[in-house]
């Protein structure tokens, strides 16, 4: 039996295509082992969305082959992103990679390890190179582990691909045109975690509430993905339904309703704004402004007064001035985030911005940066000062990391919570009272 670590870089999505690899391995007589030492394939899941990820992969990669080049003979894999955007130049950069294999194909990936392994033809300086689009290719990502036994959240992807082309992305490059699954097997899916006791599901896609435009029809006014999540939403025992990463120009009144009518959606979603200037917007090809974005903030506050609102946001976009990012520091207040994903710029090669003349140097981005996470600061550690003394609902997910056998859950509007009780509420929504709040976590007494 063949013995495979696989090693992923990068997003939820990433996690979600490993894991389809890792089942179907599995399936085909492979055994999944926990450390790259003990294996004789090494798989790399790599990331393409900003050059040092995949400066990263690349780096482990050639430390792996100059490793096996001296001790046992290990094949080496390389998935994904990185493989789709660098193509078989890849095999240049790697000399001694025995399969590459991109983001339409990662079903196939037992199929071709087994290919390499019979078929003389290939080797390590002749690789196996699958880079090719395949049509129907996302309805491929639907099969779980089943070694999660006691998973509580799991991760379905609903869609491939992106059609935005955001200036800064490399995204439509690596993963393609839009590409949606069709929504009874999303619901046999859930249904099929459900019965193994998973009660929180999260909808993947890159741009997910885009989900079925322009392919399935609006009915009554809701879209597609709206139509999705009220389907969800009737599956007993799927407690609570989350999604990433939405667009807010696929956020309709139809969606922010959504917040009002399905509580399993609870009170948190993520709305990237990247900017709060229109120039910087406008540059970055993002098609919506500020006043819009703040809008639809303020609307989803009015449908829900408790949710909770996460970001993304860039600094130091190349031509953005002093001036700019005050538009973002005013917008981030007035938007009261309180999460955030805050990039410094940085330049991806394929990308139009990658062209784009003033180039805002390294230090000012590191300044910027370093405001704007101490605004995020203030606002997170304000909003979860609120909830002291108030008894929450909690998902209880797994044992906490650190502390002596204390439990992690997270509330309706996914704060994280740390709380002293026995695994046996593994799985449960349970009262806890909330006695102690920092900038990123809850403590609490389970009530
Ligand atoms: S919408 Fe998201 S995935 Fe699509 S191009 Fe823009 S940033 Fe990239």
């Amino acid at each position: 039996m063949k013995r495979v670590y696989i090693k992923t870089y990068g997003c939820q999505m990433n996690e979600r295509d490993s894991e389809l690899v890792a089942h179907d391995l599995i399936k085909n007589g492979y055994e999944l082992v926990p450390k790259e030492s003990e294996a004789d394939v090494v798989l790399l899941n790599t990331c393409s969305v900003r050059e040092q990820a995949e400066q990263k992969a690349i780096g482990k990669a050639n430390n792996l082959l100059s490793k096996s080049r001296k001790t046992k003979e290990v094949k080496l894999g390389i998935l994904g992103c990185m493989a789709q955007n660098r193509g078989s130049n890849l095999n240049n950069d790697l000399n001694g990679v025995d399969l590459i294999v991109g983001t339409q194909k990662f079903h196939r990936v037992s199929e071709y390890l087994d290919e390499i392994s019979k078929n003389p033809k290939y080797s390590n300086q002749n690789p196996l190179i699958d880079l090719n689009d395949e049509e129907g290719s996302q309805n491929t990502i639907n099969q779980h582990l089943s070694t999660n036994l006691n998973q509580v959240s799991a991760f379905v992807s609903i869609m491939q691909g992106c059609n935005m082309n955001c200036s800064f992305c490399i995204v439509p490059k690596t993963r393609g045109k839009e590409r949606y699954r069709d929504m009874d097997e999303i619901c046999n899916e859930i249904i099929g975690l459900r019965e193994r006791g998973v009660r929180e599901v999260t909808l993947l896609g890159q741009i997910v509430n885009a989900y079925g435009r322009g392919v399935f029809p609006r009915i009554d006014g809701k879209s597609p993905f709206v139509q999705l999540l009220g389907k969800i939403h009737l599956i007993d025992g799927i407690e609570r339904i989350r999604f990433t990463s939405p667009h807010p120009t696929s956020f309709g009144p139809d969606l922010i309703e959504a917040f009002g009518n399905l509580p399993k959606l609870g009170d948190y979603t993520h709305l990237p704004m990247q900017s709060g200037s229109d120039k910087i917007l406008k540059s970055m090809n993002r098609p919506y402004t500020r006043e819009r974005f703040l809008k639809l903030v303020s609307a989803l506050r009015t449908v829900n007064s408790n949710m909770r609102i996460s970001t993304d946001v860039i600094v130091g976009y190349p031509g953005e001035n002093e001036e700019e990012f005050e538009e973002t520091i005013s917008a981030f207040k007035e938007a009261a985030f309180e999460m955030a994903f805050i990039f410094k710029y940085s330049e991806r090669s394929g990308t139009p911005a990658c062209q784009f003349p003033d180039k805002i140097p390294q230090e000012i981005k590191e300044k910027r940066n370093q405001i704007l996470l101490k605004i995020l600061e203030e606002q997170s550690k304000a909003s979860n000062e609120r909830l002291k003394n108030r008894t929450m609902n909690v998902l209880v997910e797994t044992n906490a990391r650190k502390g002596r056998g204390d439990l992690m859950g997270r509330t309706n509007c996914y704060r994280k919570v740390i709380f002293s009780a026995g695994r046996e509420l593994i799985g449960k929504i349970v009262p806890v009272r909330i006695d102690q709040a920092t900038s990123t976590v809850l403590k609490g007494s389970l009530v």
